[in-house]
């Protein structure tokens, strides 16, 4: 059966799980997507998988697993993981090509809704949840021949308790889904986060607080963090600007100066750690994003 052997070959690559869906075109998410109701805007994704590989069967759904890390200012696991599970849709599709069929990796398509068409559940907190990785899972596709999927999986939303909207400290989980707005993840690219938002920015690149609380992910023990990590993203280091450890870590797509030197100054001054305020003044006279509002936030503290 080639589902087994792909599914057996994935599961080889590091993936937990991998469900087939049709690649027909994603119309719902266009839609969405055009109305600007949900997800953050991607200009660089398609609706239809057919014009990215047109004899393709089927599009392969894989869920890497990625339990959050404990408590800390680190980047959220998601992106460590990502790089990992990365490579392995890379070699995943090279190991099905050698089988005698075809695949392209890394198809722009929205993952999100893909998942859903295989089936799951969606948050309150507009997340994808696995039935057994939860909502810290991450997913890659792989647009491939040799596999004829059946029906689409069904979706069902969450029990809707609201504690993901009670712990969010922003007021962004609203009783019919994510204002995206209000989401502290919207500005991990960005210099325009409001500014009573940003004393709660505890963490580099995200914000978990919504998932961490979240019932159906009661099962996903967080893990230790890794010495690699905790040395790489040291906020001391990344106000610097020293950011090659964390290249090799996340890559070098989030791994930019640009994006962690202004991640470590929200940080410095959401936690108002006066030990960085040498460096906040050097990046002020720099133009550094947040380095102004970092120091205005380290002064009030003393005074
Ligand atoms: S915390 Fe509750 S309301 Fe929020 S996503 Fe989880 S189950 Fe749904
Ligand atoms: S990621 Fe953080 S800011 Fe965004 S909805 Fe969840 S708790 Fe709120």
């Amino acid at each position: 059966m080639p589902e087994r052997r792909f599914t057996e070959l994935a599961k080889e690559h590091g993936f937990s799980d991998v469900r087939f869906v049709r690649p027909d075109p994603f119309t719902r998410w266009e839609q969405d997507a055009r109305n600007r109701v949900t997800g953050i805007d991607r200009p660089d994704l398609v609706a239809a998988p057919r014009t990215l590989m047109a004899n393709a069967s089927a599009l392969a759904v894989l869920f890497y697993s990625c339990p959050p890390f404990e408590q800390s200012e680190l980047p959220p696991r998601y992106y460590l993981i990502s790089q990992k599970a990365y490579h392995a849709a890379a070699d995943l599709a090279r190991a099905w090509e050698r089988t005698g069929e075809q695949a392209l990796c890394h198809p722009p398509l929205p993952a999100r809704a893909a998942a859903l068409r295989a089936g799951g559940r969606l948050g309150r907190n507009g997340l994808y949840y696995h039935p057994l990785l939860g909502s810290f899972v991450h997913i890659q596709l792989l647009l491939i021949t040799g596999v004829a999927p059946s029906a689409d999986g069904e979706v069902t939303p969450c029990e809707g308790c609201g504690r993901c909207a009670a712990a969010c400290p922003t007021d962004a989980v609203k009783q019919n889904g994510v204002d995206v707005a209000r989401c502290i993840r919207r500005y991990l690219y960005s210099a325009d986060m409001p500014l009573d938002m940003r004393p709660f920015v505890e963490r580099l690149l995200g914000c978990e607080r919504c998932q961490l609380v979240c019932p159906m992910n009661e099962g996903i023990a967080p893990v230790p963090i890794e010495a690699a990590a905790k040395e790489a993203f040291a906020i001391d280091e990344l106000l610097e600007g020293k950011c090659k450890a964390a290249v090799g870590l996340i890559g070098p797509n989030y791994a930019r100066k640009k994006f962690l030197q202004p991640q470590a100054l929200l940080v410095a001054g959401a936690k108002r750690q006066n030990e960085h305020r040498e460096a906040a003044e050097r990046l002020r006279e720099q133009g550094v994003p947040y380095a102004e509002w970092a120091l205005s936030r380290l002064d009030e503290a003393d005074t």
